[in-house]
């Protein structure tokens, strides 16, 4: 497989209280941080990896405009060797853009759209702190596609306090009427050090039992497979019908970028707080603007921290990042990789996920039920 480019642009026009991403808020940085990333590309230069995936991700790229976006495309391209039919995706936030910015976007190079739509819901939407409305949701997805973009993903939330099964699945139809090439469906989590964390913590906010929150899982994916969408990866569906996109059927509509992170492909992250993986090395940039920039106008690149993994670390990788797709652990390939036999090694954990429903080994694979899906952290600690 060819390499990922990650590009990640640190800007939000407010911060969700749920969101662990870095960004800011400090909308002025904006033209010397695309010198500064300019450079970055110009002293990196791509590791003699091919790439067939760009994918600008953050923060919310969608708030720069498409002359910026396209002069990254440029620089990436003149910096990299990125394949021709390489897939260019942008994520973007239905508060930030007009049908003239999609058709930009569409003449800078972009080729896919993430749309974070999180939910239709006016009620989820102020509960996420998000800053558009479920009508400039659905309008963003109609620009979109006006503006030609025949290949697209939307980001729904599921777990929302309060949310019902019924007001879940009214997101997920009004999603599907508008027949997008990928789902993201989320669970919403509560990661330490945002004001969603602190609020559950300090008991200001209740949120979903376990079960419910099971039940709207099971839920998503029993809608989205009678509405002809493939689970892939515990929360990635791809539209298996050809539609209106002329690709190929859900293999296509799949995110090619996220399969590089699920599969183990190298990748390079480019911006503040941007991740890299070459195996076995993995590094990371510094988490904050200020720095990144000031450090690429001194010439140096804004490395924050590296780690070489071990072939354990590995291992534990592989079947972490195996278990979180629906085809699972193929045994044949981790015995080859690793040179040793999975299901000897693991024969009583996978024997004791199998008896509590939680796994299914088959001959060549071990997979994930939904149910184990669900608990794929302690799942995946029982390998260590
Ligand atoms: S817009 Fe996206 S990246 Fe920015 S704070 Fe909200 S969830 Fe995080």
């Amino acid at each position: 497989m060819d390499a990922g480019l990650y590009i990640h642009i640190p800007f939000c026009l407010k911060k969700c209280p749920y969101c662990d991403f870095y960004s800011i808020t400090d909308t002025s940085l904006h033209p010397v941080f695309t010198d500064a990333l300019v450079s970055e590309m110009r002293m990196t230069r791509g590791e003699n990896l091919t790439f067939d995936t760009l994918y600008m991700g953050g923060g919310t790229p969608s708030v720069l405009d498409a002359k910026t976006i396209g002069k990254i495309i440029d620089t990436a391209r003149e910096s990299y060797e990125i394949l021709p039919h390489a897939e260019i995706t942008l994520e973007v936030n239905p508060g930030t853009v007009s049908l003239n910015k999609f058709e930009g976007y569409r003449c800078a190079g972009v080729n896919r759209i993430n749309i974070g739509v999180q939910s239709f819901d006016p009620v989820n939407l102020h509960f996420l702190g998000r800053i558009h409305s479920g009508r400039d949701a659905r309008a963003a997805i109609t620009w979109a596609k006006k503006a030609g973009f025949k290949n697209m993903g939307l980001d729904l939330i599921c777990g929302i306090p309060n949310q019902t099964k019924k007001s879940w699945l009214t997101d997920l139809k009004v999603a599907v009427e508008f027949e997008p090439q990928h789902l993201s469906c989320y669970i919403l989590s509560f990661e330490p050090g945002t004001p969603l964390y602190r609020d559950r913590q300090e008991g200001r906010l209740k949120p979903l039992t376990d079960p419910l929150v099971c039940e709207l899982f099971e839920t998503t994916l029993e809608f989205l497979s009678d509405h002809g969408y493939v689970q892939y990866e515990i929360s990635n569906f791809a539209r298996a019908s050809t539609g209106s996109s002329g690709l190929n059927g859900a293999e296509c509509n799949r995110s090619r970028h996220n399969m590089k992170y699920w599969k183990f492909v190298p990748y390079v992250g480019l911006g503040p707080s941007a991740h890299s993986f070459l195996k076995p090395k993995r590094y990371w940039n510094c988490a904050n603007v200020k720095k990144y920039i000031q450090d690429l106008e001194a010439e140096k690149l804004p490395i924050a921290g590296e780690e070489r993994l071990s072939v354990e670390q590995v291992m534990m990788e592989a079947i972490y990042l195996g278990l979180r797709q629906t085809e699972g652990i193929l045994i044949d390939d981790f015995d080859k990789k690793f040179g040793v036999n999975f299901k000897t090694l693991f024969e009583e954990v996978i024997a004791d996920l199998e008896a509590r429903g939680l796994a299914e080994n088959s001959q060549n694979r071990c997979a994930l039920t939904s149910k184990g899906m669900l608990y794929l952290d302690n799942v995946a600690s029982m390998f260590i």
